[in-house]
């Protein structure tokens, strides 16, 4: 036993913790070039901890998933979380719940 978490051969090298043994997503989260990155790149922990984030991003600002803005919103933050893209990750800053600007 060396304490060594077994290199798996289905495992993938994650973009974002870049651990090598990572489980990729099961399926594309999206049906296009962003989910096929995704599903590339992306590990399940990764996913889980987006998912989180998404979730306090949808209620800290009350977003409506069906607008279309909103989903530019979430889409933009998702690029930054997962892929450190942009910069433009929104803080979560409860003195400005509500005032958010597009
Ligand atoms: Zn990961």
């Amino acid at each position: 036993m060396t304490g060594e978490e077994p290199i798996r051969p289905d495992g993938m090298r994650c973009a974002r913790c870049e651990r090598p043994d990572r489980e990729p997503l099961p399926r594309q989260p999206f049906p296009n070039e962003l989910g096929q990155k995704l599903a590339a790149e992306i590990c399940t922990e990764c996913w889980d901890e987006w998912k989180q984030r998404q979730m306090l991003l949808i209620n800290h600002y009350g977003l409506d998933v069906r607008e279309p803005r909103s989903r530019e919103f979430l889409l933009t933050n998702l690029r930054s979380f997962l892929f450190g893209e942009g910069g433009e990750e929104a803080e979560i800053d409860s003195s400005e719940e509500g005032t958010v600007s597009w």
